[in-house]
């Protein structure tokens, strides 16, 4: 097991914690020789960042101790489940640099071994078919301070119950008429063991047995189960799982299986301004609220892939999380760092135009192109510059003027003077307006010997504006993104649609772009527009109609404006 990509990740900085402090002792104990984990996607969505947490602690830890990690899609519940899932999860664990042990594995390839482990429940008299509806089931399980009722099912023959749960197989009755359920005890207080449901009847094709099967084994029996089969030694997972652990241990207890897995829990990540469930996120996409899983709004790994977030700053992010029992909330602005810190070192510095303003420059031969050196990088030389069109007809951000700017204001204003980066000095002599007083055009001069940016008398000018020449920008589509919710934690249940933050996405036309912005000799996608922020093209663009993402502005705005 190898990671694939870990320059930037510094493995010095991960934590030691509870799951660590048990693999050594495990290891020091001699209760085991290799650290074997597992992660174990339900292919009935796409992988959010949460399940980022789950894939660098389970192949982190591997790799780590130089164990193994299996990839394992749990696929009992064929309702849900879809191939296009299963392909979507292989290719984003790849993508976050993770390399799973041997071949993928699936829950469905052992549902023969399965159906015989729960024979042997059934033959030493632990599991019972129960003819109870799934409502009959549900009242009598009692609540936290109420003991369960009996099925009156519970107490048929052994001959009796095997021969049900066979005729189930075969397929002889219909969906929700019988269950296979463990014989625990109804008066326990946890409700999990209270003769949970190990199998369930449903007439569904799966994506991968296809017709040959009509039951389906739970989570709850699958899971530890498959464990052992694939000799994992921790089962790491997340705390909702604390309350099965008996039921857990107590199957791995009854049954006769090749090893012992033990189960841990650690706290699942939550992200503010987000969700993180796929149920939630599915609602998005089928409710059409999102363009799709990768959406690039979406907390999905392919989401953030799409808006440009390089896999290195999820795994940085991802470790520095604590790893520990206590559930809580990281603000979405430590996601925005990791990020920014990431493509700050390494996205190639280009210039643009959001909003555009016109400038002539009056004094500049019409028909005059030079081109100016711009550095790539300012921080990091190594990187290199290029070599920018300067021209009579440029562009300025429209935010970059004012017609009567007050003293600080140390951009462009009519009479004052102002640095184009890597190019000359301009002053603003006179301004175009349409008849409703709109600003079109600003009629400029520049000053010949400031080439590089600098008064040749050493006169101070202390703005510098980003411009492109209309001799080399591309009419481009600009999509700038804020958080999908306005809430930091949006509520429970469908209400939480309410919530969405309707800026969300905002479409820009028009923008003028440098040319090199779309350069594809340079492998690296990551760009940074100077002053505006990270981006990157967009799977949506054409030849016609190029079109940026931006991965995130160079500061948070967003959280002061809206606290
Ligand atoms: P969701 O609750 O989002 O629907 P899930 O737990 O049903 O997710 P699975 O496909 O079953 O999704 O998850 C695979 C693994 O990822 C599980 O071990 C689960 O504990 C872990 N996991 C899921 N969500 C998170 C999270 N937010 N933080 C950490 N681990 C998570
Ligand atoms: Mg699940």
């Amino acid at each position: 097991m190898i990671e694939k990509n870990s320059d930037n990740d510094n493995p010095s900085k991960v934590h030691r914690d509870f799951l660590r402090e048990q693999i050594d002792c495990d290891l020091s104990s001699g209760a085991i020789e290799t650290v074997v984990t597992r992660f174990p996607p339900e292919p009935n969505g796409f992988l959010h960042i949460g399940h980022a947490k789950s894939i660098q602690i389970n192949f982190g830890i591997a790799q780590e101790y130089r164990g193994k990690c299996n990839l394992r899609f749990d696929d009992t519940n064929p309702s849900k489940e879809e191939k296009q899932f299963i392909e979507a999860i292989k290719r984003d664990v790849e993508w976050l640099g993770f390399l799973w042990n041997g071949e993928v594995k699936y829950t469905s390839d052992h549902f023969e071994y399965l159906f015989e482990l729960a024979c042997h429940l059934i033959t030493s008299n632990n599991a019972f078919v129960d003819d109870s509806s799934a409502d009959e089931i549900r009242n009598s399980r009692g609540t936290l301070t109420e003991p369960g009722k009996q099925s009156p099912y519970r107490d048929r023959t052994v001959e009796e119950n095997l021969d049900l749960f066979k005729r189930m197989r075969a397929g002889e009755f219909k969906d929700g008429t019988r269950v296979l359920r463990a014989k625990i005890d109804m008066t326990s207080g946890n409700i999990n063991l209270r003769d949970p449901v190990l199998y369930r009847i449903m007439h569904t094709s799966h994506p991968r047995t296809i017709d040959k099967w009509c039951i389906y084994p739970t989570y709850d029996f699958a899971h530890g189960q498959i464990d052992a089969v694939e000799g994992i030694t921790h089962s790491l997972c997340t705390l909702e799982f604390s309350d099965h652990r008996p039921l857990y241990e107590w199957l791995v207890h009854k049954l006769p299986l090749p090893s012992q897995p033990k189960q841990y829990e650690f706290s699942r990540l939550n992200i503010s301004h987000t969700v993180l469930s796929k149920r939630r996120l599915t609602s998005l996409v089928k409710g059409k609220h999102v363009s799709g899983w990768d959406d690039p709004r979406m907390p999905t790994i392919a989401g953030l892939r799409r808006r440009g977030v390089p896999p290195e700053a999820i795994r940085n992010f991802i470790n520095n999380l604590s790893i520990s029992k206590t559930e809580g909330m990281v603000e979405h602005a430590m996601l925005d760092h990791a990020i920014r810190e990431n493509l700050n070192k390494h996205a190639l510095r280009r210039m643009g135009v959001l909003r555009p303003l016109k400038v002539i420059i009056e004094n500049y031969p019409q028909d005059k192109i030079e081109k100016v050196e711009v550095s790539n990088h300012p921080a990091n030389p190594e990187i290199g510059s290029r070599m920018v069109s300067f021209g009579r007809e440029i562009w300025i951000e429209q935010d970059d003027f004012l017609e009567d700017p007050p003293r600080k204001f140390f951009r462009l204003g009519l009479g004052r003077e102002v640095r184009l980066r890597g190019a000359y000095l301009i002053t603003c002599k006179e301004i175009k307006k349409t008849s409703d007083g709109q600003i079109v055009e600003l009629r400029c001069s520049y000053d010949p010997d400031s080439r590089g940016g600098n008064a040749p008398d050493g006169r101070k000018v202390r703005g510098t504006l980003h411009w492109v020449s209309s001799n080399n920008s591309v009419d481009t589509e600009v999509r700038l993104y804020e958080p999908l919710f306005k809430t930091d934690k949006p509520k429970m249940g469908e209400d939480f649609l309410e919530e969405l933050n309707p800026n969300s996405c905002k479409t820009l036309k028009l923008c003028k772009i440098e040319k090199a912005v779309f350069d594809s000799s340079h492998n690296d996608p990551a760009i940074q527009l100077e002053r505006l922020g990270y981006f990157c093209i967009d799977k949506d663009s054409t030849a016609d109609l190029p079109i940026l993402n931006r991965t995130i502005a160079l500061r948070d705005s967003w959280t002061k404006i809206n606290k």
